[in-house]
């Protein structure tokens, strides 16, 4: 197991419920921005029958990336790693608006960055959202705004992209990333 794996092993969201705020859950008609009705001090109250896209959705803290203490309802950011044809985009949703621009959470989009990683950012209750992709062409950026402008709620894990790589092939669309089921509480 590398260092990532035993993270993602070890972490839970305890009394994290940041994405059953932030984001939107259509089996329960739950609008992104307010927080569910089924979230308690401990954690979600009907956990073992919580709907399919709860279940399905793991926050990149989750699957083990970023430190321990970065755990998104400290840091007001919940970033989402998915794997697309032009390789990782990082989604980041922010818990209130400009926590994206805070230290932590700006360290790692910078990192992203860095790493010529597009980010998507959403814009905590402006409805605005921020796409980082120096190395991406025009069209690809475009692809990519086409394909997150529905992926606003627990949903964005299956977030399907046609991005094309940098020579213009035609490419299979995004391979989605379906970990275990959401971490206990
Ligand atoms: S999946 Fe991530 S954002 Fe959602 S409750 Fe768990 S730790 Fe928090
Ligand atoms: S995990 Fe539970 S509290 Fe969170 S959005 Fe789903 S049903 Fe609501």
């Amino acid at each position: 197991m590398d260092d990532r794996e035993v993270k993602a092993a070890t972490r839970r969201c305890r009394e994290c419920v940041a994405c059953c705020a932030e984001l939107s859950v259509d089996e329960l008609n739950k609008p992104a921005g307010r927080e569910c009705e089924h979230c308690t001090a401990r954690g979600c109250s009907i956990y073992a029958a919580r709907p399919g896209s709860c279940r399905t959705f793991r926050c990149a803290w989750l699957q083990g990336l970023f430190a321990d203490k970065d755990r998104p309802d400290r840091i007001g950011v919940i970033f989402a790693a998915q794997e697309t044809a032009v390789g990782q985009v990082l989604v980041a949703f922010e818990l209130w608006l400009g926590a994206s621009l805070e230290e932590r959470p700006a360290r790692y989009i910078a990192n992203a960055r860095r790493g010529a990683i597009p980010v998507v950012i959403f814009h905590h209750g402006t409805g605005k959202r921020s796409i980082i992709a120096d190395h991406l062409q025009r069209e690809q950026v475009d692809e990519l705004i086409a394909n997150v402008r529905s992926a606003r709620g627990h949903e964005v894990t299956r977030m399907r992209t046609t991005v094309r790589p940098l020579d213009g092939a035609a490419t299979d669309p995004i391979r989605v990333r379906r970990g275990p089921a959401k971490g206990g509480q």
